[in-house]
């Protein structure tokens, strides 16, 4: 490895099984090359959570990183781990900083059948990380009277727009995005559909939302027009637009293999359809995409705390780290991509396959031998299931 990738540990179950599939999985095999940030959340206090922000700079240096799931403190956090202050999440300050749009994929592995039969393959969902009812301003009307939006220009003139004339009591809310924000989320969104080559939809109500769906609608049709069209017509793609409660008739129907890009709520929610559709949290990925081209892997899941306090107590686990695994394979096929480093792209190849190949011969985690239609199952606990992989790669 010619260039770093760098490399976010994290918390918990999941910073065990970090170093586990650094030792079984990765060292063995390959000459890592990383630059390492302890994001776990003691280091993150001790260094008043500057290494957060130095691990999202690093990322933009070199382009590509790894992330390990971390803990998001809160009151009972404080105490837990004595925090001198409740640090933001981890995932948002990266995301803050890297300005991206956050890709969730289903590993797909025969035996894990989706609940929707037609699904055959993986259904991308592209969440637009900024804005709307995220970053939203509401009232609680408590009678009579009139709310208005009020925008008031740099030069002190005023606009208005009438909300409601209120007979009695009621709610309201103003949201916002920014079109800088909505170009980075298309230009993400095109870039990705290019380096998967798959067909991108996209969906919003712009026929009731004449102004605010209909600029992310005009956004996305202008940038591809004029920067990607001729692109995707090489590729053999397509872009896509329709409304969003056909677009949800439609991927019912679908067979898959296709991104969905979906307005931050309509991701919110349509990311945790698919991924239990799919079958399991721990069997989705998870990539923030910049608009320059910065690339962070992690695994859709968190710490699993419930099963860190299991194997604190001595007691046997079985921790599903696939997800984990692939942001691993995920990070090394980027870097070799970037540097021309076939060997590398190789073996994320030929790990990803050990995994699956894992699965499909039995052998697998509890969470996964619950919904599994494969007869003659083995159950392995987290170190074993990791050890099993191992065993597969040699071969
Ligand atoms: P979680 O870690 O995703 O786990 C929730 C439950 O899902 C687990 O208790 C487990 O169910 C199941 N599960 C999740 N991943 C699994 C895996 N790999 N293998 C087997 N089962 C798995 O969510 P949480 O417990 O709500 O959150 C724990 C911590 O993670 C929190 O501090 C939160 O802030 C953080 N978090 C971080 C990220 C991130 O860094 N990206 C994302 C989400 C949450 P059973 O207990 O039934 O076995
Ligand atoms: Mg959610």
């Amino acid at each position: 490895m010619a260039t770093p990738i760098v490399e976010m540990d994290g918390d918990e179950m999941t910073r065990i099984l970090w170093k586990m599939i650094k030792e079984e999985l990765l060292e063995p095999f390959v000459e890592l090359n990383t630059e390492y940030y302890d994001l776990g959340l003691e280091h993150r206090n001790e260094t008043d959570d500057q290494v957060t922000v130095d691990s999202a700079n690093a990322t933009k240096k070199y382009g590509v990183a790894v992330k390990c799931a971390t803990i998001t403190p809160n009151a009972a956090r404080m105490d837990e781990y004595d925090l001198k202050e409740m640090w933001k999440s981890p995932n948002g300050t990266i995301r803050a900083m890297l300005d991206g749009t956050v890709f969730r994929t289903p590993i797909i592995v025969k035996g894990i059948e989706p609940c929707v039969k037609n699904w055959k393959k993986p259904i991308t969902i592209a969440r637009h990380a900024y804005g709307d009812v995220y970053k939203n301003t509401e009232l609680v009307i408590p009678g009579p009277g009139t709310v208005e939006l009020v925008y008031t220009a740099a030069d002190g003139s005023e606009t208005r727009e009438k909300v409601m004339d209120f007979k009695g009591p009621g709610i309201a809310q103003g949201i916002h995005n920014l079109d800088g924000s909505i170009e980075s989320f298309a230009r993400s969104c095109f870039n990705y559909a290019l380096d998967l080559k798959q067909d991108l939809w996209f969906a919003t109500k712009d026929t009731i939302s004449k102004k605010y769906d209909h600029t992310f609608k005009d956004i996305f049709q202008s940038i591809y027009e004029e920067e990607y069209k001729e692109k995707f017509e090489t590729a053999g793609i397509t872009y896509f637009y329709t409304l969003i409660d056909d677009a949800v008739a439609r991927v019912m129907k679908a067979e898959g293999g296709f991104i969905w890009a979906c307005k931050n709520y309509d991701g919110d929610v349509f990311s945790d359809m698919v991924s239990s559709a799919f079958g399991s949290l721990a069997m989705m990925t998870s990539v923030l995409v910049s608009p320059q081209g910065y690339y962070e892997y992690e695994a859709a899941h968190g710490t699993v705390q419930r099963h860190y306090y299991k194997h604190l107590k001595g007691e046997e686990t079985s921790t599903n780290s696939v997800a984990t695994i692939f942001a691993w394979s995920g990070a090394l096929r980027k870097r070799g991509e970037l540097d021309g480093n076939q060997e590398l792209m190789a073996f994320a190849d030929k790990l990803e396959k050990a995994t699956i190949d894992t699965i499909e011969s039995g052998k697998m985690t509890k969470d996964l031998a619950l919904i599994t239609t494969l007869e003659n199952v083995t159950v392995l606990n987290s170190a074993d299931f990791i050890k099993a992989i191992r065993a597969e790669l040699e071969k």
